[in-house]
């Protein structure tokens, strides 16, 4: 079965327009899905209405099974969000910042487990640096490395390359390239079509709240004339 189940999904902030309108959508695990769409298109919203952060006017979510309205603490716990506007504490460790994060779940410390993750994403040389003598690329993986802290089924990134320069963006490529080699099952948002052809497996178009085609990148590309 699926590890996300996304039925009948809508959401409308007070009495404005639909932000998204009548989404439906499964992830299976160690899946790499891209929604792909421009500014306004509903993309946010539909990650944090998944995530539970925006409550939805109807359908529903399901994590693992578990409804993100009615078992929020088993759902969320399944989860590992990287949202848009996040900030680090620059006088705080890198590996003390995970730990802490890890925390938050009320989950035991698993130092074999961190180091795994900090591996994963090249920041254990790094473990006992301040966040705020790291680079714009590093200050980005730690951010992933606080959200997979948990040992989350499904890591969440909302435009996990947004303002950032070419060389960052084909960092995060390759950073999602390693996750997805660990079986990390990932759910990207972005408004490159290259970006999500170079890192999912399968391509959803969103615009205007709607979910117009989800595919397998090299299908939807063969349509595009491309080779894949
Ligand atoms: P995207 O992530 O694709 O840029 P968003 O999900 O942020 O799109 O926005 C979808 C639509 O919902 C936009 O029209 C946006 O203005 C509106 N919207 C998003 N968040 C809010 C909010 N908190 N209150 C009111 N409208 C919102
Ligand atoms: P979640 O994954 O549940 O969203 P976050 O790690 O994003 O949790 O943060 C939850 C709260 O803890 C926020 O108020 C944030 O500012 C704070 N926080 C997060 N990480 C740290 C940290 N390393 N040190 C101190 N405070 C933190």
């Amino acid at each position: 079965t699926p590890i996300v189940e996304v039925d009948h999904l809508s959401k409308r902030y007070g009495s404005g327009t639909f932000a998204l309108n009548d989404v439906s959508l499964n992830i299976n695990e160690g899946e790499i899905l891209a929604l792909l769409g421009p500014n306004g298109a509903g993309k946010t919203t539909l990650i944090s209405t998944i995530c539970g952060l925006v409550s939805p006017s109807s359908g529903t979510v399901r994590v693992g099974g578990h409804d993100i309205r009615k078992d929020w603490r088993a759902a969320r716990r399944l989860i590992g969000l990287v949202p848009q506007e996040i900030a680090l504490e620059p006088f705080e460790k890198v590996i003390d910042c995970v730990r802490f994060t890890r925390g938050l779940y009320g989950e035991a410390p698993d130092d074999a487990y961190l180091e795994e993750v900090l591996r994963s994403l090249a920041l254990w040389d790094k473990r006992d640096a301040r966040t705020r003598e790291l680079s714009g690329g590093m200050k980005r993986r730690v951010l992933i490395a606080k959200a997979l802290s948990h040992r989350p089924k499904v890591l969440f990134l909302d435009e996990p390359t947004a303002g950032v320069d070419v060389a960052l963006r084909r960092e995060m490529w390759l950073v999602v390239d390693e996750l997805r080699k660990r079986g990390v099952t990932i759910i990207l948002t972005t408004h490159y079509l290259e970006e999500a052809e170079e890192m999912a497996d399968r391509i959803g178009v969103i615009n205007k709240g709607q979910l117009m085609l989800v595919k397998p990148t090299a299908e939807l590309m063969g349509e595009f004339g491309k080779k894949q």
